[in-house]
């Protein structure tokens, strides 16, 4: 029996185990496979919303909070595993929307600074980082912290008394604990009974095999972005497919994002895809974050939702989630 069981090992999941940790927490994290390895891994690690004014207030608050300390997290992750997240303040050049009347609302009102050039407005604070060594650099620290991290242990339902859930039903049998938190991702509808539902929005993503220092920012247009690592390698995303969990690739969309990386940067177009892959983004139908304790049980808290931006929200929301569950 331990204090807290966290379900699901995302970036979602692991964050919120490393903050209960923090707070003296014993806990269990259980994933149906191995932790890091679906949406968190398939996503930009791009650390901000891609047009921060398309979101609502709470997604802005988790953000701006989050970007506040991401710095200091990674150095943290750094030292205490040896693995680098590769947090890098990269600035992000916005070709279109930033001069929209919309746009420069939210700008004045969060007093957001940019440097207008000639192809767009450059924002110099927007970071990035490696997202599959950020998870992987997590997954050491919190075992280092503690956390108990069981892998291909699918949970397959709560086990219930009354307004409490006192366990869970596993392929690898019974786990048992006082607060249970569900970070499920993209599942999470098939595990409880949400009540705004969760669903996968599919996104497809290619790396090109690049030089370093040859493209400097993170470029974004029409809703795609160009995201330019250390070691010169180039992601190019993403799709939005309302399809369902269906992981297949196709020739066509590598094509596209390729051409649209090629047309802002022509020294792409000879550049060899290296990789090609997609992800499952936990959407929502409120649109919203789902962060919060359960209305039916009163140990069942829920951190899911985050959709475009759970590699940025991540550390904020683990905090929020951490002080419900320890109040
Ligand atoms: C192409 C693409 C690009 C993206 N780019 C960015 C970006 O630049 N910046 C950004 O902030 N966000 C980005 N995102 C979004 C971000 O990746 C997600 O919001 C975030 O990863 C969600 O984290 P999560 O932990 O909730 O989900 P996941 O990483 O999917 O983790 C959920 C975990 O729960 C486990 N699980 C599910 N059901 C069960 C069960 N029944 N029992 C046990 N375990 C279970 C799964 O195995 C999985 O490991 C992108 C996403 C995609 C797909």
């Amino acid at each position: 029996m331990s204090d807290c069981l966290v379900v699901g090992g995302g970036i979602i999941g692991m964050m919120t185990a490393r903050t209960l940790s923090l707070a003296g927490a014993s806990v269990v994290l259980l994933d149906q496979r191995q932790c890091g390895h679906e949406s968190s891994w398939a996503g930009g690690g791009i650390i901000s919303p891609l047009y921060p004014w398309h979101y609502d207030d709470l997604t802005n608050d988790l953000s701006f909070k989050s970007q506040a300390v991401y710095e200091q997290l990674c150095n943290d992750l750094h030292n205490s595993s040896g693995i680098d997240p590769q947090y890098q303040k990269s600035g992000l050049l916005m070709m279109d929307e930033y001069d929209s009347p919309e746009a420069k609302t939210w700008l004045k009102r969060f007093q957001i600074s940019y440097e207008v050039h000639e192809k767009g407005a450059l924002f110099n604070h927007v970071a990035q980082v490696r997202n599959p060594r950020l998870l992987q650099s997590l997954k050491a620290d919190i075992v280092n912290k503690g956390v108990d991290i069981i892998e291909q242990a699918q949970v397959n339902s709560l086990i219930t008394k009354d307004d409490k859930v006192l366990g869970v039903h596993t392929s690898k049998g019974d786990f048992f604990a006082n607060s249970i938190v569900s970070c499920a991702g993209a599942w999470s509808s098939q595990l409880l009974d949400l009540e705004s539902d969760v669903f996968p929005m599919k996104g497809q993503m290619i790396v090109l095999k690049h030089q370093p220092n040859k493209i400097k920012h993170i470029v974004l247009d029409q809703g795609r972005y160009i995201i330019p690592r250390v070691d010169g390698r180039i992601l190019v995303g993403s799709t939005m497919e309302d399809v369902g969990f269906d992981r297949s690739v196709d020739a066509h969309t590598k094509e596209s994002l390729h051409q649209f990386a090629a047309k802002r940067f022509l020294e792409l177009l000879n550049v060899e895809v290296e990789h090609h892959w997609s992800g499952f983004r936990p959407a929502s139908k409120s649109a919203k974050v789902i962060l919060g304790k359960d209305k039916r049980y009163d140990n069942l808290f829920i951190n899911t939702g985050h959709f475009r931006n759970g590699l940025n929200m991540a550390p904020e929301s683990a905090n929020k989630i951490t002080q419900l569950i320890t109040d």
